[in-house]
């Protein structure tokens, strides 16, 4: 090495004492440097270590004993790296200032990885080199850091993107920017963990799994309110959790999520291996993804409330006019493609006037809120109704024919039937109502059908109410005749 020659060496004035580990020293070093977050090293003008602190012992994995003495030689990953350093700055005739460059270090066991070092030679007060100094932080932290910041600005601008979409990808970032490989927003609720949107490498975890909270690493988060890492759970106090026990997952960053100023869950990332400590920026970024997270998840939110209340009745709780006919018109089309019937009722429910001019109009509303719940216990699972018109009601059967429907038509006056419904404190009454069924046919308007069903339910009102009649095929046996 050019900058340990020995006649340079020879050259120096006695005074210009080359650093040593000496107690003195190294107690200074300890006071000064043993808290801070960077990895610094201390080298004498062999370049040998005479200090080391605790985030250069954590980030490398040797401990100080193992590396004093020795040449900081043993970290480069590419050993011409050692020797071009040496020649630019880590020198006896140093003369720049201290300075920031990217050099691939290796750790005890061999891994290696990039960083940002800031290095610069130490000199006593006559200007004579007395070692090196140098503060290490991993590209992670710096350069990465950047770019993951970037990437998350790219994908919350990206007004294309579905929220979920936008939730997927910001999941993905994450798992880039730490190395790991499962990435989860869980949404809690008390003791439940659910995850909500997830992405993980190995495809094992899916949405919706359900977990108890304290069996999640995450509870410490929720209990720190902040972010919360663990890079090697095995070698640390929490290795007896049972988190760790059941998934062995070494490495752990979890961020907790607030809607609206109130908790919703996590954002987390996690590993079945060690990693290197985590550091500033790693926290910093937990925030921001947590933060726009958040952001996300509030629109979200505030759009299905809008839809909700955009397409329902807000006295039954129905669907409303619009939502019902644009759902029947959806039906309709799966109804042709996939080939099997749709049947809807044309319902109006009888004298309802009398209801009104009676027991005035706040009687009626609780009796239409009545006969909407009385609706909506009847057919299967993927039946629907909504509320057309005031008293009108129609209900939807995709799979239905007219047996099926003249069923919950019957079932509906049944239960009505056996219904008194209580309109103040003295006053109750029964409803009846007249109905038109109708199935769908190929080819006809939503419109067409529609009528149908209500020429039906006109004609049971003329023939003395409180009955169903079945739509005739009237049209279409013209059409094809
Ligand atoms: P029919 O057997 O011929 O259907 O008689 P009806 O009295 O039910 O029919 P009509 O169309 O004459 O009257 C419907 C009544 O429903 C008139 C209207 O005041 C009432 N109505 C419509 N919407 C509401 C509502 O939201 N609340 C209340 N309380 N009444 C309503
Ligand atoms: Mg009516
Ligand atoms: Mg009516």
């Amino acid at each position: 090495m050019e900058e340990h020659k020995s006649g340079q060496q020879q050259n120096r004035p006695l005074n210009g004492v080359n650093l040593k580990a000496d107690s003195l020293q190294l107690n200074l070093l300890t006071a000064m440097f043993d808290g801070f977050s960077e990895a610094l090293v201390v080298a004498n003008t062999n370049r040998e270590m005479v200090y080391v602190n605790n985030a250069f012992v954590k980030l490398f994995g040797y401990s100080q004993q193992e590396l004093y003495g020795h040449q900081t030689k043993m970290f480069y990953a590419d050993q011409a790296d050692f020797f071009e350093q040496g020649k630019k700055r880590f020198n006896l005739k140093n003369d720049t200032a201290p300075d920031t460059y990217r050099v691939t270090y290796q750790r005890k066991g061999g891994d290696q990885f990039l960083a940002l070092t800031t290095g610069a030679a130490m000199r006593d007060l006559s200007g004579e080199v007395i070692g090196y100094i140098a503060f290490i932080r991993s590209a992670r932290s710096a350069e990465q850091s950047l770019d993951t910041l970037q990437q998350i600005h790219n994908i919350t601008s990206d007004t294309n993107a579905s929220y979920d979409q936008q939730m997927t990808s910001l999941l993905e970032v994450g798992l880039r920017h730490f190395g790991f490989e499962i990435a989860i927003i869980s949404h809690i609720m008390d003791e439940d963990y659910v995850v909500e949107s997830c992405v993980d490498v190995n495809n094992e975890l899916q949405p919706e799994t359900h977990f108890d909270i304290e069996g999640t690493y995450c509870t410490h988060t929720l209990k720190a309110g902040q972010t919360v890492g663990f890079h090697f759970t095995g070698e640390s106090d929490i290795k007896y959790h049972p988190c760790y026990q059941n998934f062995k997952l070494e490495s752990y960053i979890g961020c907790p999520i607030k809607v609206d100023g109130k908790l919703y869950g996590t954002v987390n990332f996690s590993s079945h291996t060690p990693t290197a400590p985590f550091c500033k920026d790693d926290y910093i970024l937990m925030e921001i993804l947590a933060d726009t997270l958040s952001y996300i998840i509030y629109k979200k939110k505030s759009e299905q409330r809008l839809m909700l209340l955009a397409s329902t009745d807000e006295l039954t709780g129905l669907l409303n006019r619009r939502a019902t006919l644009a759902r029947l018109g959806e039906q309709a089309l799966m109804s042709l493609r996939a080939n099997y019937n749709l049947s809807i009722i044309s319902i109006d429910i009888d004298h309802f006037k009398n209801i009104n001019d009676k027991w005035g109009h706040a009687a009626g509303d609780i009796a239409l809120a009545e006969f909407a719940k009385t609706m909506k216990t009847l057919g299967r699972e993927t039946d629907f109704c909504g509320r057309i018109g005031g008293e009108e009601f129609i209900f939807v059967m995709p799979g239905s024919g007219e047996i099926g429907a003249a069923q919950v038509a019957n079932s509906l006056r049944d239960k009505l039937q056996n219904l008194s419904i209580q309109l103040n404190e003295s006053a109750a009454t029964k409803l009846t109502f007249s109905a038109g069924l109708a199935v769908y046919q190929a080819k006809e308007s939503i419109e067409d059908f529609l009528i149908r069903a209500d020429q039906a339910m006109y004609q049971a009102k003329q023939q003395g109410r409180d009955q169903t009649f079945l739509a005739s095929l009237v049209e279409r046996i013209e059409k094809e005749a």
